[in-house]
């Protein structure tokens, strides 16, 4: 996932690098781990790569246990007025990578 200049975001989308993860599963994995979506996802460094494994892992065994990735703890806070569960920042959209995208203003970067 680690490479090139795509955002961070595209990357995790993109079927080549992980098989299967969704528009929802992407935002949940990279709110887990503070990451901007927008980031260069070559840019990142070995912890934060680290870190992104560990939580795409955790996000996945979330979504087994509760049902589906819609239970992911970032999910319902993905609306117009939205706040961070975490630390109560207001949650920001943009496209990226082509898809819809909710993160913490605050903790993966301003909008
Ligand atoms: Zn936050």
């Amino acid at each position: 996932v680690g490479r090139g200049t795509a955002p961070l975001k595209a990357r995790l989308l993109d079927q080549s690098v992980v098989a299967g993860i969704g528009n929802l599963l992407a935002d949940e994995v990279l709110w887990r781990a503070h990451l901007d979506p927008r980031r260069p996802a070559g840019e990142l460094r070995t912890e934060e790569l680290d870190e992104l494994r560990r939580q795409l892992r955790a996000g996945i065994r979330h979504a087994v246990k509760h049902g589906g990735v819609h239970t992911g703890e970032v999910i319902p806070h993905r609306t117009s007025g939205g706040h961070c569960p975490r630390c109560g920042a207001s949650m920001v959209r943009a496209t990226v990578g082509g898809r819809t995208t909710w993160w913490c203003s605050k903790e993966q970067g301003a909008a």
